[in-house]
């Protein structure tokens, strides 16, 4: 038994040893495809749940490698985030956005938003404020127009750097949202001492909303999304439901007053022009 444990041992870390030098090849290959422009921007739209509004669009980074094809922010992102690299990435995503945000209009309505991913390494790096003021600066872009998304875990650590950083930044008019509200460590003192205007909520707690013909007593997943939402109404935040997919759930969710949807029932994440077309 001993003999044959040992061989699939031996398998398996050849396996994961192949991985591992995949990972470290794709992420040492970061820089040089930032310099070649194989980085590019997907947005997805964010609409109003009241009126059909498009609110704002939630920038979703893709490369476009040589050999592998499109690759999923899924399998480099967190890659990036081990090594630092998302540092430069970061900065080009946030400075790609803003750039193709300043010319977005709308026909008779504000003009979009656009909404940034940051990694937990970027909001605590010291350069952030000076970053986003630059870019704002030298885009043009007007601050309520950008909102940065940040996650539980990026406020986790008791460091006081980034919660300056995001004062700051608020303090300017930037928006900021906590992305998959409801996954991470819910302590809610964050709530308190943070500049945030928005709570995204996880699509989680939304693939679990039933049509009331199906199901007529409201599911766990709803009481909690409509606790989520008179929680954040009586912050002055407002909730966009991630990963809504039918109609039914959007239907759901305007039933408790939540704000704003994403999801594939009001849009896949497309090229900016594509999203565009709908504001004219
Ligand atoms: P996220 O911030 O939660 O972004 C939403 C993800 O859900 C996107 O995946 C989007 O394509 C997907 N999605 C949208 N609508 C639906 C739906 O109706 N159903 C389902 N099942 N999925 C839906 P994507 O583009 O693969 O991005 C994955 C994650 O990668 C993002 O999750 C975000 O955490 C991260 N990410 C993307 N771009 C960036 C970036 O520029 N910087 C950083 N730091 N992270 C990024
Ligand atoms: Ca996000
Ligand atoms: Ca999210």
């Amino acid at each position: 038994a001993k003999a044959s444990g040992g061989a699939r041992w031996a398998l398996y870390d050849a396996d994961r040893d192949r991985r591992e030098l995949a990972r470290q090849a794709l992420s040492a290959a970061i820089p040089a495809a930032l310099q070649r422009g194989e980085f590019y921007l997907d947005y997805q739209p964010l609409t109003s749940l009241r009126d059909g509004r498009l609110l704002g669009v939630e920038a979703l980074v893709r490369w476009r490698h040589p050999e592998l094809g499109v690759l999923r922010p899924d399998s480099f992102i967190s890659l990036a985030e081990e090594t630092g690299l998302i540092v430069p990435l970061g900065a080009w995503v946030l400075a790609e956005a803003c750039r193709e945000a300043e010319s977005w209009s709308a026909a008779g309505g504000p003009a979009p938003y656009v909404s940034v991913n940051l990694a937990v390494r970027q909001v605590h790096r010291p350069g952030l404020v000076q970053e986003v003021r630059g870019l704002l600066n030298s885009t043009g872009l007007p601050p309520e127009r950008l909102q940065l998304e940040i996650t539980e875990s990026t406020m986790m650590s008791t460091a006081e750097e980034p919660v300056r950083a995001l004062r700051v930044l608020a303090d300017l008019g930037v928006r900021i949202a906590i992305d998959d509200f409801g996954t991470g460590y819910c302590n809610l003192a964050y709530l308190r001492d943070l500049p945030v205007t928005e709570l995204k909520v996880a699509g989680q707690f939304v693939a679990g909303l039933r049509a009331p013909a199906v199901e007529p007593a409201s599911c766990a997943d709803e009481r909690i999304l409509a606790s989520l939402v008179s929680l954040a109404h009586a912050l002055d935040l407002t909730v966009t439901a991630e990963g809504v997919e039918t109609a039914g759930q959007a239907e759901r969710l305007r039933a408790i007053d939540c704000d704003a949807g994403q999801g594939w029932h009001f849009g896949r994440p497309a090229p900016a022009e594509r999203i565009l077309e709908r504001i004219g």
